[in-house]
């Protein structure tokens, strides 16, 4: 062999090693972060509704936050509401309005306005509820509501507008939406007794990008990259913990999609304690990212939902607060019933 083709040789092998030497490191590399996220993930559920080797520790003297899920006060729910609750808003919270109200805080996600203005966009699945059903929000005790979801706009922006006229009244904060982006994008802070500064943010990714509230026009909090930074460094400045609801996810499944998982530990990575889930009518698993508690979907709460089991229960989140800090999370399953009225199932 000529000495020029045996350099040629030389060469195309040290281009091959040296091809391979890089494969063989983004190849560690990548391994290694997954390993990574792996070892910052932790699941608290053994199966969907089950989390394990946590209440030992919630100690009387931390503040209790409670978070349920999807709240629809429409449709069968207000039919059961005029033909067994004789037309008071307080029905469907009956068998559970103690255990809410024994908490420091209650939020949920309310799906649907509360209104009288507006009108059917035209869906078959258009919510709008009785202007009364306020006073069942009141009686269960809500403080916060999340209206950061798929049906805000089922009776046009003046419906929407008139629901935060009507919470504002009741004294009924809500995230997630607002009359501008500005105010769709702020959290909702609410100090507790030792001075603790909670911030809730809500957002959504359903529907059509034109519900996103812009400078100048009502709309929702949109859940994406942009706004999650803008939100959260936000609440940074003004709050100890920070909590972000998102209405986000597929309808009926029972874990988490890669979807989800992004965004909740981006939330995470951003600052966020706390992410709560809701929208796919059914629980998902939770998991522990970097300490932090992520509780997908929560499921219904006060929806008719009758036609499955998994759409009849759900979960209810309890969050326990000392220090400034959320020490632990601990999920608890609910039932509802025929009524629709949801109670604690332990
Ligand atoms: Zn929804």
């Amino acid at each position: 062999m000529e000495l020029k083709s045996i350099l040629e040789l030389n060469l195309r092998y040290k281009g091959m090693l040296i091809l391979l030497a890089f494969t063989v490191f983004v190849g560690f590399l990548l391994f290694q972060k997954a390993v990574n996220v792996r070892k910052e993930v932790e699941a608290i559920y053994s199966d969907r509704y089950i989390l394990r080797n946590y209440a030992s520790s919630a100690k009387l003297n931390s503040y209790k936050i409670i978070f349920t899920g999807d709240i629809m006060l429409d449709r069968g729910v207000e039919t059961a509401i005029s033909e067994y609750g004789g037309g008071d808003y307080s029905f469907p919270f009956l068998k559970i309005a103690d255990y809410l109200k024994r908490a420091d805080l209650t939020v949920g996600n309310l799906e649907g306005a509360i209104s009288d203005k507006g009108y059917n966009v035209g869906s078959i699945y258009s919510f709008r509820s009785e202007p009364k059903a306020i006073k069942g929000l009141e009686f269960a005790g809500f403080d916060l509501v999340s209206l950061a979801n798929n049906h805000a706009f089922d009776y046009t922006s003046a419906a929407l507008e008139d629901t935060f006229v009507r919470l504002q009244k009741a004294g009924i904060k809500y995230a997630g939406a607002g009359w501008d982006k500005e105010e769709a994008l702020s959290p909702k802070i609410i100090e507790l007794s030792d001075g603790t500064r909670v911030a809730f943010l809500a957002f959504s990714n359903l529907g059509p990008k034109t519900w996103e509230a812009k400078d100048d026009s009502t709309g929702l909090a949109w859940l994406d990259r942009e706004s999650l930074e803008e939100g959260i460094s936000s609440a940074r400045r003004e709050a100890d913990i920070i909590i972000t609801m998102f209405h986000w996810g597929e309808e009926y499944q029972s874990f988490s999609n890669d979807s989800q998982k992004s965004f909740a530990r981006l939330a995470v990575d951003l600052g966020a304690d706390l992410v709560v889930g809701h929208h796919p009518h059914v629980a998902q698993e939770a998991e522990r990212y970097k300490s932090k508690y992520i509780a997908y979907s929560l499921g219904n709460f006060i929806f008719d939902q009758s036609f499955s089991e998994e759409t009849m229960e759900g979960l209810i989140l309890e969050a326990f607060i000392e220090n400034k800090e959320i020490k632990q999370a601990v999920a608890r399953k609910i039932e509802i019933n025929e009524f629709y009225q949801p109670a604690l199932a332990d």
